[in-house]
């Protein structure tokens, strides 16, 4: 049996591996063993976990996988610490990782798809594509392998690196239920940020979840015709839909969401968005998070800094709570999927130069 035909052993979570191997004739509390290799010691090697009798591991090597991420492409920005991974998935795929350095600890964001299907026109990974989905070890060996490779431990997440995590429900709720594990590696999902486009029907579904985790939306506008106009999920889900179901998001979890708002000169960062947004988010409990757009080569996006402070202000005026994001990792095009539509574009033209 080749590794792609063996079970992927970090997609599994305690009870599935329990259900495995006692189907197989061992003992339930093996799978807790195993488990915690894997989650608790990042032990990536059965031929390591020396509590398992050599007959297990034998059965292990055979009939499992423990999936890696391979380290293409480092960046460090050298004005702030900010890390950027491409990392090479066992199909040869890539995907980016940020590892992102604030006052209180470390914070990392991790992709949830190779590429995107949402289309969004301001960002980049659109423009490479979508290719498929991530398995849930491929979004948490982002953090396993980022730990690893770092030496430090990450006291936040944010799913906010390539792809829509709403698009991907499944796995993404999978990966939430193995970081969060007790058994494992413990996590706790008040220190998770989820962000998305706004794929309605999932904000309910999660909402149920009651997970604990931040939800932030990207709204990028205030009203349906610009929105759709550089956000094309809105065209299904509308902005009037979107904030229903945030509403009953807030209610159903008693959490507050992060509104995402990228300042685009001359498409939404007028006085008059400012006051649109804050007529639309009167009375919802949230908070606005202002992004100076990330310039993206094929775009002629920009942002103003005195423009994005101007409209906190006018925010601020109007009663909505709201602060600009620190740029972090400018220098190194730490906005998501910029390194991988360059990696993409290189293979396409015969290769890439490292
Ligand atoms: N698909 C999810 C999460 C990935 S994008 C989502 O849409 O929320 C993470 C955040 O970066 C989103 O708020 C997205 O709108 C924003 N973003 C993408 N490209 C950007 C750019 N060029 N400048 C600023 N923000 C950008």
């Amino acid at each position: 049996m080749n590794d792609l035909e063996k079970t992927d052993i970090l997609s599994l979570d305690l009870t599935e591996l329990e259900n495995i191997l006692t189907e197989h004739g061992e003992k339930k509390f093996r799978a807790r063993q195993i488990f915690q290799w894997l989650h608790v010691k990042k032990v990536f090697d059965f031929d390591k976990m020396t509590d398992i009798s050599a007959q297990l591991r034998e059965y292990l090597n055979g009939n499992f996988c423990i999936n890696r991420l391979f380290i293409q492409k480092r960046l460090e920005s050298s004005i702030d610490n900010t890390v950027k991974y491409l990392y090479r998935l066992p199909d040869g795929n890539y995907i980016e990782t940020v590892l992102m350095k604030y006052n209180y600890g470390y914070s990392i964001c991790v992709s949830t798809q190779v590429g995107c299907k949402m289309g969004c026109r301001f960002c980049a990974s659109a423009i490479a594509g979508f290719v498929r989905n991530l398995l849930p070890s491929e979004i948490l060996l982002q953090i396993y392998e980022t730990e690893k490779n770092s030496g430090v431990k990450v006291s936040g997440v944010v799913l906010m690196g390539i792809g829509e995590p709403l698009d991907n429900y499944g796995n993404v709720m999978k990966f939430l239920s193995l970081i969060s594990d007790k058994n494992g590696n413990n996590f706790s999902l008040r220190h998770v940020s989820l962000s998305t486009c706004g794929i309605v029907p999932r904000i309910y579904e999660l909402a149920e979840l009651k997970t604990g985790l931040t939800l932030s939306v990207s709204l990028h506008c205030a009203d349906n015709k610009g929105r759709s106009e550089i956000m094309p999920v809105n065209r299904k889900y509308s902005i009037e839909t979107l904030l229903e179901a945030c509403r009953y998001y807030i209610k159903t979890t008693g959490r507050r969401i992060t509104f995402e708002y990228a300042v685009i000169e001359n498409v939404n960062s007028s006085s008059d968005d400012a006051d649109r947004l804050a007529d639309l988010l009167k009375g919802i409990n949230c908070h606005v998070n202002l992004i100076p757009v990330n310039k993206v080569r094929e775009r002629n996006y920009r942002t103003a800094r005195t423009g994005v402070t101007a409209f906190a202000e006018r925010l601020g005026r109007r009663g909505i709570n709201a602060t600009v994001r620190r740029t972090l990792g400018s220098d190194i095009e730490a906005a998501c999927g910029q390194l991988r539509r360059d990696v993409a574009e290189q293979d396409r033209n015969g290769g890439a130069d490292f």
